[in-house]
C-alpha cells in the first residue's frame, strides 16, 4: 500500500510521479477498477462545505496533490508530502503508458471543438496512442447516451473533464457501471491540450506562481481563487490549535 498524508480529511497519497505510474500500472493489469482525483485546495475547500462531494472523494482509490497550496499544507502541518503530482502531468504519462501497453483511452469533457482539437493532438501527439473515443462535456447527465456509448468502448483509462465537483460526482455514480478502468477527474486539461488555454511555463511553476498565471489568462476565476487564501487560514487555525 503507498502511504498517503492526510491534509483537511482528505488522504493524499504520498509517492512521485513514477510510483503513482507504476502503481496505476499495476492496476491496471490486474483489472482493478481505479477511481483518480487529482486534488488541489479548491477541491478540498469546497469538500469541506458539500458533505456529498467529501464522501465521494473519500471513495477515491487514490488522490493526488495537484497544486503547490496542498504540497505548503502538508509542509505546514508537519506532515511533508514528496511532490505535486498534476493531473495534466499524469495523462500524458498516461498517454505512453497506453501506447506501450495498448490500454483503450476514453475522453469525456469539453466543448465539442475543444475536445475535438484535444483528441486529435493528443493522437498526433503520442504514437499509438489508443484513443477508443471521445465526447463533449454539455450533456445532459440523465441521458444515458454518454454513459452506455463509453461502456461499448471498454476503455481502460477514462479522463472526465467536466470540472469539479461534476466530474467526480459523475464518476462516483456511473463509475460502478463500468466492469474496469481507471477513472480521473481531469479539470480543464483538454482546454490545455486543445491549446485553448496556456499552461503556465515551467518558471512560474517553479516560483509557485502558477495560479497567477492562470488568474491573468482566465480574471473570471478570481473568486474562486479565493480558495487557496482560505484553505492557508484554515491549515494555520489547525496547526495554532496542535500547538
Ligand atoms: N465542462 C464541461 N461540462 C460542463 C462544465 C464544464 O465539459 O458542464 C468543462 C469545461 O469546458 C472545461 C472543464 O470542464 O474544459 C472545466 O475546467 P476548469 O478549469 O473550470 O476546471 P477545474 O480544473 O477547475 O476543475
Amino acid at each position: 500500500m503507498t502511504k498517503t498524508v492526510d491534509v483537511l480529511g482528505i488522504p493524499f497519497i504520498n509517492t512521485d510521479m513514477d510510483g503513482l505510474v507504476q502503481m496505476l500500472d499495476g492496476r491496471l493489469s490486474r483489472g482493478e477498477k481505479t477511481f483518480v482525483v487529482t486534488a488541489n485546495p479548491e477541491i478540498v475547500m469546497h469538500a469541506l462545505k458539500d458533505p456529498d462531494y467529501f464522501s465521494v472523494l473519500k471513495r477515491a482509490d487514490v488522490v493526488t496533490p495537484d497544486g503547490i497550496g496542498i504540497v505548503i499544507g502538508a509542509k505546514l502541518l508537519g506532515t511533508p508530502i514528496q511532490e505535486r503530482l498534476t493531473g495534466y502531468d499524469l495523462i500524458w504519462r498516461l498517454f505512453q503508458l497506453s501506447a506501450e501497453k495498448g490500454y483503450k483511452v476514453y475522453f469525456l469533457g469539453a466543448a465539442p471543438d475543444v475536445i475535438e482539437e484535444a483528441a486529435r493532438r493528443a493522437v498526433e501527439a503520442v504514437p499509438g496512442l489508443r484513443l477508443v473515443g471521445y465526447h463533449h462535456g454539455y450533456f445532459d447527465v440523465d441521458d444515458r447516451r454518454v454513459i452506455e456509448e463509453i461502456k461499448a468502448r471498454e476503455p481502460d483509462i477514462l479522463l472526465v473533464g467536466l470540472g469539479f465537483p461534476k466530474q467526480e460526482k459523475w464518476i462516483a455514480r456511473f463509475g460502478p457501471e463500468l466492469k474496469k478502468g481507471l477513472m480521473i477527474g481531469v479539470g480543464g486539461s483538454f482546454d490545455v491540450l486543445a491549446g485553448k488555454v496556456k499552461r503556465a511555463p515551467l518558471i512560474w511553476r517553479k516560483l509557485y506562481l502558477e495560479w497567477l498565471y492562470r488568474l491573468i489568462q482566465q480574471p473570471s476565476r478570481w473568486r474562486r481563487m479565493l480558495a487557496l487564501p482560505r484553505f492557508l487560514v484554515t491549515i494555520f487555525k489547525i496547526r495554532f490549535r496542535a500547538k
